[in-house]
């Protein structure tokens, strides 16, 4: 608290991102980063980058991105909206759908930074309960709302929930459902074939998970183009430039260079069922994940100790201290050679 600081800032709890420690030694399987390069048609783009230009500010609209990202998804450009970061996106999505008389509906086991923007933009909202499983009941969600938002698969529990269930989720609302696609690539199938036929979806995805550009900070939604106007005329009270011109020619590489992309999320995957299968092994619960990480529980050590005795071996995993969660871990998946080492300092913790 200070005398300076507005009401909404001494109200604010930020959302704390995961440890990203400046020294490099750990094996870093906490932020859901990839552990592979980018496209080397990214490298090119930013080498031979014409650097002259910056002194000139980017198209605002961001024309060439949104139509990569269109083509990408088979829309059209006036269904894109793109901004710094997914987070970015989303935030926008919040202000501009979901300040509403009715409350905004979520999971109680979901992204932790959707209640983050609702005391942002002073949103109410309920949370509904997973089952005991940690799946979505899509019956749960047929009462009033202003809104409902799901991350799909969801996070950080790794679960998909299939596009028909999504689809009865759109036909029970008047609201606008937002699918948080950040793990989409990971082996479900995108509600963007959706777009055409429900005014009221937005699907929202990320360059930072599954193309390895989490440095880069781009994100994107897709949705009708009332939808897109309405982000857009947030966007344009609030910043006219935020995609740089070195990350709109990055992520255009990124974007077409299709074989790359599918090879790296095929390989996350395999290394995936791989690890899932070892952590089985070891004793954990793992469950289904379809994403770039898996949630897992110990049936006798419990999370928190874990979670120490591994930074201590020199490997980050995430641990929530949050209700009904606060014996599991959210580990990344890394290389074949990360998850080697991951189980091996497991193993050995579990021994003594
Ligand atoms: C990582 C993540 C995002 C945000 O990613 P950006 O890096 O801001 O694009 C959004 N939603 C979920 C569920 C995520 O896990």
């Amino acid at each position: 608290m200070n005398q300076y600081w507005s009401a909404t800032v001494s109200r604010l709890q930020p959302y704390v991102p995961g440890e990203q420690p400046q020294d490099q030694q750990y094996i870093k399987l906490n932020t859901n980063e990839s552990p592979y390069p980018p496209s080397p048609a990214v490298a090119r783009a930013i080498r031979d980058y014409d650097v002259d230009t910056l002194r000139l500010y980017p198209d605002p609209e961001s024309t060439a991105l949104k139509q990569a990202i269109a083509r990408h998804h088979g829309l059209s450009a006036r269904q894109v909206f793109v901004g710094n970061g997914s987070d970015e996106v989303l935030a926008h999505a919040f202000q501009a759908f979901f300040k509403q008389p009715k409350p905004l509906l979520f999971a109680d086991i979901s992204y932790s930074f959707y209640p983050v923007y609702c005391a942002l933009y002073d949103i109410e909202f309920e949370q509904i309960a997973l089952d005991s499983n940690f799946c979505i009941d899509t019956k749960a969600f047929k009462r009033d709302n202003g809104g409902i938002i799901l991350p799909n698969p969801n996070a950080p529990t790794g679960i998909a929930l299939a596009l028909a269930e999504i689809e009865t989720i759109l036909q029970s609302t008047d609201a606008v459902v937002v699918i948080d696609e950040a793990y989409v690539d990971f082996g479900t199938e995108s509600a963007d074939g959706l777009v055409d036929r429900y005014d009221n979806l937005l699907v929202v995805q990320t360059f930072s998970k599954s193309r390895s550009l989490a440095g880069l900070r781009l994100g994107y939604a897709l949705g009708n183009a009332s939808l897109i106007e309405a982000l857009n005329r947030i966007k344009n009270s609030f910043n006219s430039y935020p995609i740089d011109r070195i990350a709109s020619c990055a992520a255009i590489a990124s974007i077409e260079d299709q074989t790359y992309f599918q090879q790296c999320n095929r390989r996350v995957i395999e290394t995936r069922e791989s690890l899932s299968a070892k952590l089985t092994t070891l004793g954990f619960r793992v469950y289904p994940s379809s994403s770039n990480f898996v949630f897992v529980e110990h049936g006798k050590k419990p999370a928190a100790g874990l979670y120490e005795a591994l930074k201590q071996a020199g490997i980050l995993v995430r641990y929530f201290k949050s209700p009904r969660i606060d014996n599991c871990l959210r580990i990344t998946i890394g290389t074949d050679a990360e998850c080697d080492a991951l189980v091996d300092a497991l193993t050995s913790i579990l021994s003594d």
